[in-house]
């Protein structure tokens, strides 16, 4: 996979793309990052790539050129069509299914804004998509960008072990069953008994009847659209009553 980072602050990106999984990742030939700073594309005399709104107000707005000129230099020079996203406040609230989404695509093209945010014509010309990582604002897109990477890149094939995401959060629809390790008592704080048995069913489902109770104690919303069986219906309906 490709993944290009258009971004005023490209240093931001060094630390993130190039420790742990996502360096891995890229060693290992899963994915190749290029963030460029599309300040380098400006046609005017003092690279300027903001001015102010039309119909006045506060801030400066992302002028239309530069971007669409970093973009046109991506596209000529990949043999891919990138799909261009984004980041913006205003974009589709970003989930697990949306990087499972984005992890299918060969190449796409991450836009970081600043300021006011963008010109509209780039969100209506340029872009395919327009993804939000929350409904908060920050000042750039910068963040968002390096959230969006991580979880698309952890998915790719290989990247991590498989089963250790398919079992993620919201990857089987629910948040994950709680997680111990060694030692079995710490100060008089044990690991149910269930864990230390070895009986894998017994384990199972046990992992599953935690995940469905925490769910329906911290994101009942996340149940709504997931198929139960009858017992995991009652569970789920006896923790939301005690609630
Ligand atoms: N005026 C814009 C608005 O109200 O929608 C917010 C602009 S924000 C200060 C500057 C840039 O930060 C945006 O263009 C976007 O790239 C990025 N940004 C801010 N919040 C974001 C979020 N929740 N998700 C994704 N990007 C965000």
């Amino acid at each position: 996979m490709k993944i290009d980072i258009l971004s005023l602050f490209p240093e931001m990106f060094t630390a993130v793309l190039h420790e742990s999984i996502l360096k891995r990742a890229q060693e290992k030939g899963q994915v190749v990052f290029e963030v460029t700073n599309f300040r380098d594309f400006t046609t005017n005399k003092h690279n300027k790539v903001d001015d102010y709104p039309y119909g006045g107000g506060a801030g400066m707005v992302l002028t239309p050129q530069p971007l669409f000129d970093a973009v046109k230099a991506i596209k000529s020079k990949n043999e891919t069509t990138p799909k261009v996203i984004l980041m913006t406040p205003q974009g589709r609230p970003f989930t697990q299914a949306i990087a499972e989404e984005l992890a299918q695509e060969e190449h796409i093209v991450l836009v970081c804004g600043h300021y006011e945010g963008f010109d509209e014509r780039i969100v209506e010309y340029l872009a395919d998509d327009e993804i939000s990582i929350g409904d908060y604002v920050l000042t750039g897109g910068e963040l968002a960008a390096m959230v969006v990477t991580d979880a698309v890149v952890r998915l790719l094939d290989d990247v991590i072990v498989s089963d250790s995401h398919e079992n993620d959060s919201f990857s089987m629809g629910t948040l994950e069953h709680p997680h111990y390790t060694r030692p079995a008592d710490y100060e008089g704080m044990k690991v149910p008994d269930v864990l230390l048995s070895g009986h894998h069913k017994n384990i199972e489902q046990w992992r599953r009847e935690q995940a469905l109770i925490r769910t329906a104690k911290r994101r009942p919303d996340l149940l709504v659209s997931m198929s139960l069986t009858d017992n995991e219906r009652a569970l789920v309906a006896e923790i939301i009553s005690e609630k």
